[in-house]
C-alpha cells in the first residue's frame, strides 16, 4: 500500500504525494486522476535516469496509455536552462501535444524543475506529474510547485509556480544513487529536522546506520516525515510570501558557494556548508548553545556531508551572498535557528556577522 500525503491549497486537496516501493502503481494512479488512453504522455528524463528507469516506467504505463513519448537530455545542472526547455517545446510541438496531454518528470530535481517549468509555459500551462528519483527530489524539490531553470550562473532565475497533479515516489530508486547523491539528499533532510522538528533530528542521528545502508523501510519513513515537513510549510505559504522562506535555511550561503565553486560541489553539499554557517551565526547570537552548534556540524559529518569549502575568498562569498535573489530592498532575508527544531527569518544579519559565519566554513 502506498503511503499517501495530501497537499491542500485554500482548504482543498490539490494533489497527493504517494510513496511506495516500486513504479508498478503508476498507471493506476493516473487512471484515478481521470487520465484516459487517448491522452498523450511525454516522459522527460535525463541521460542517467532514462537508462535506468524510462523503459520500466514506459512498460508499466503503455497498456493503459499507448501514446507514450520519451524525451531525454544530458544529465546535470548545466542542462537546466532555456536551451533544454526549447528542445522539449520542439519535441512536444512535433508530436502534437495539446493542453489535455500530460508530462511526467522522471528524475531528480533538475528534471523536475525543468519539466515543471516547461509544463507551466507550454500552451500557457499543461499538466505534469513528478516521479522523483533522487532523495533530494523525493523530500524536497518535487513538492510545492516551484519550477524553473538557471540563467547563466544564476540559479533558478527563470521560473514559475506550477503545481504537479501527483508526486509519485518509488523508494527503490534510492538504491541506484551514488553515495554522494544520497548524501546530498540528506543535506535537505537534516535541514527539515533542524528548522522544524527536533525529534526528527534526533531520530535521524539514531538511525544513521540503517539510513546509510539504505534500508528501504527506514528510508520510506524518513521520506514521509521530510515530505510532511515540506508539505506543512508550503501549505501555509504556497507562493513564499513569508514562512516558506525558512526552507531556505542554509541556502543563502549555500547558493553563493555553489556558484563560486562553479557547481563542482553538489547542491546538497553546499546546503550542508551553508547550514553550518547559519547555525554558527545563530550560536554567536546566543540562539543556539555551543553544544547544539557542534551537534549540527557533526550531524552533517555523520552523513558524509562537507562542513567547509576550500579555496574561496571570504569577500567573494559575501558579495555572492548579497547577490542572491533572497534580498529584499537591499536587506538580506536570512534564516536563523532558535534551538534545534525551530527557525525564523531575520532581516538584520549584518555583513560582519555574515563574514564571521563565512570564516567559520572557510577555515
Ligand atoms: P539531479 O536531478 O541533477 O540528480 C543528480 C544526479 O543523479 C544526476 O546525475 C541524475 O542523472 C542522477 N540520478 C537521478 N536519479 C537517479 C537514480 N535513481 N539513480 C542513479 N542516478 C540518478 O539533482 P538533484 O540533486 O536531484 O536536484 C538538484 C536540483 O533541484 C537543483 O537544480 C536545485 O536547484 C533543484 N531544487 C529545486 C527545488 C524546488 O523547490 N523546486 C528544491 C530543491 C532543489
Ligand atoms: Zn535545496
Amino acid at each position: 500500500m502506498a503511503k499517501d500525503l495530501p497537499v491542500t491549497l485554500d482548504g482543498k486537496v490539490i494533489y497527493h504525494i504517494k510513496l511506495t516501493d516500486s513504479f508498478q502503481g503508476l498507471a493506476e494512479e493516473l487512471k484515478q486522476l481521470g487520465y484516459q488512453a487517448d491522452q498523450k504522455i511525454c516522459i522527460i528524463s535525463d541521460s542517467n535516469v532514462a537508462k535506468l528507469y524510462a523503459e520500466t516506467v514506459k512498460n508499466i504505463l503503455t497498456k493503459s496509455f499507448p501514446q507514450i513519448f520519451c524525451y531525454e537530455f544530458q544529465a546535470g545542472e548545466a542542462s537546466k536552462n532555456t536551451d533544454t526547455v526549447n528542445g522539449v517545446y520542439e519535441f512536444l510541438i512535433q508530436n502534437h501535444f495539446d493542453r489535455h496531454d500530460l508530462m511526467i518528470a522522471l528524475g531528480g530535481g533538475v528534471v523536475g524543475d525543468l519539466t515543471g517549468f516547461t509544463a507551466a509555459t507550454y500552451l500557457r500551462g499543461i499538466r505534469f506529474i513528478q516521479v522523483p528519483t533522487t532523495l533530494l527530489s523525493q523530500v524536497d524539490s518535487s513538492i510545492g510547485g516551484k519550477t524553473g531553470v538557471d540563467f547563466d550562473a544564476y540559479k533558478n532565475m527563470v521560473g514559475a509556480f506550477h503545481m504537479p497533479q501527483l508526486v509519485y515516489t518509488a523508494a527503490t530508486s534510492l538504491l541506484t544513487l551514488t553515495e554522494e547523491q544520497f548524501a546530498c539528499g540528506m543535506g535537505e533532510v537534516i535541514k527539515h529536522g533542524l528548522i522544524m522538528d527536533a525529534d526528527y533530528y534526533e531520530w535521524l542521528q539514531a538511525h544513521r546506520k540503517e539510513i546509510l545502508a539504505r534500508d528501504l523501510s527506514v528510508c520510506e519513513q524518513m521520506i514521509l516525515v521530510s515530505c510532511r515537513v515540506k508539505r506543512d510549510v508550503v501549505e501555509q505559504d504556497p507562493t513564499e510570501q513569508g514562512i516558506r522562506g525558512i526552507l531556505n535555511f542554509g541556502h543563502t550561503l549555500g547558493h553563493a558557494i555553489e556558484k563560486l565553486m562553479h557547481f563542482q560541489l553538489l547542491h546538497g553539499q553546499c546546503v550542508a556548508i551553508g547550514l553550518v554557517s547559519a547555525a554558527y551565526i545563530s550560536w554567536k547570537r546566543d540562539l543556539l548553545t555551543e553544544e547544539e552548534y557542534n551537534r549540527i556540524r557533526e550531524g552533517c559529518l555523520l552523513y558524509d556531508l562537507p562542513v567547509s569549502a576550500e579555496g574561496l575568498d571570504e569577500t567573494a562569498v559575501l558579495a555572492a551572498t548579497k547577490k542572491d535573489k533572497k534580498m529584499e530592498q537591499g536587506q538580506i532575508k536570512f534564516v536563523l535557528m532558535k534551538g534545534i527544531g525551530s527557525s525564523f527569518i531575520d532581516r538584520s544579519v549584518s555583513d560582519e556577522e555574515l563574514l564571521e559565519g563565512i570564516r567559520e566554513i572557510l577555515k
